[in-house]
């Protein structure tokens, strides 16, 4: 190398790191505990959908979107994920890395429309990876083997069958799963009776945590992961006091976190914002959403708390903040393939 080469490395070496930093100024600033936050992309929750497996006008499927960097990781894939996505404003092409708390039908059963139709009708140029408990494989092998047809008959050169293959990733209790993001999850194996095995996700993101309870009922480690985490993301039962008694809904309680246990939780771990998701809900006469929130009050827990909606967004930077839905008129149409969305004159 001479002199003169020399000079232009550093050189251009300058003029990145100056690119760099001005790039940076622009939008990110250090928050209060000296963590870099990207104000442009902030780290985002999107409870995609928060229902049970109940039938209910409110709420869907359970499906949250985890968002760090402007890249997304959907934790589970419950009934219309597809649909909730897009009334929630993402793009379900983009939506290509799924992690499964758990197999229960509630959690997966969005998973083969995000799979297939985000291919043929929306063109999504990326194939999915699905990060799952023990079972997973076999799961997904099944999924391919009901949609044989559509995989057989719909591949064509606008359609490549290679996008349709899923890298299948089982985890076990324990385990640290480092995305290429950055993003880790810590798989706690949770305690949800005949859904197990199941995890609970203990996620860090850009300096901040997040305890996703998945389906469980409280044991005593996710009170440890609790006191760690900004934002506590809770499944939650609701029934009368009456009807939880009853003999035929002692399996229910079992494997789910009833009010008081989610309060001892929110309580003992005191997070900046306790969210409740996946309502679960039996015979509750009236408004769900006041039923729980007063229970909760009730029972004991003083501290901010958020029952999550379809399309609801909490962002986690620089504080968390909740935000709503976009309207339907700020929706695009999304009945055609990328190529004719990015060319308007074909
Ligand atoms: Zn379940």
């Amino acid at each position: 190398m001479t002199h003169h080469d020399r000079i232009t490395l550093i050189l251009l070496a300058l003029c990145l790191l100056t690119l760099t930093t001005i790039s940076f100024a622009d939008d990110t600033f250090l928050n209060e505990a000296g963590v870099e936050h990207n104000q442009a992309k902030p780290t985002a929750l999107t409870f995609i959908g928060t229902g049970g497996p109940e039938l209910s006008v409110e709420r869907s499927g359970i499906a949250t979107l985890l968002t760090v960097d402007g890249q997304h990781l959907l934790i589970d894939a419950g009934r219309n994920v597809m649909q909730n996505l897009y009334e929630a404003g993402i793009d379900p092409r983009e939506v290509t890395n799924i992690v499964l708390t758990h197999l229960h039908n509630d959690h997966i059963e969005g998973l083969p429309t995000l799979w297939m139709t985000g291919w043929f009708l929306l063109g999504r140029q990326h194939p999915l990876t699905v990060w799952g408990p023990v079972g997973t494989k076999a799961m997904v092998d099944g999924m391919r083997q009901m949609y044989q047809f559509d995989i057989t008959h719909r591949s064509d050169a606008f359609n490549d069958g290679q996008l349709l293959d899923i890298e299948v990733i089982e985890i076990l209790p324990k385990q640290k799963l480092t995305m290429d993001n950055g993003v880790s999850i810590t798989a706690i194996e949770a305690q949800h009776n005949d859904g197990n095995p199941a995890f609970s996700f203990f996620i860090e993101a850009s300096g901040r945590k997040i305890l996703h309870t998945g389906d469980t009922r409280l044991f005593s480690d996710l009170i440890n992961y609790g006191k760690k985490a900004d934002v506590i993301v809770s499944n939650v039962l609701a029934m009368p006091y009456e009807l939880a008694q009853k003999p035929e809904m002692k399996t229910v309680v079992s494997k789910l976190m009833t009010i008081d246990e989610a309060v001892t939780l929110f309580t003992k771990s005191a997070p900046t914002l306790a969210v409740y998701t996946h309502f679960v809900t039996k015979a509750i006469k009236g408004n769900v959403d006041a039923f729980i929130e007063n229970e909760t009050r009730r029972q004991g827990y003083v501290g901010p708390l958020f029952l999550a909606k379809d399309g609801w967004k909490i962002t986690l930077d620089p504080i968390v903040t909740t935000s709503p839905p976009p309207s339907a008129e700020q929706l695009p149409n999304m009945d055609r393939k990328k190529h004719y969305q990015d060319n308007p004159s074909l």
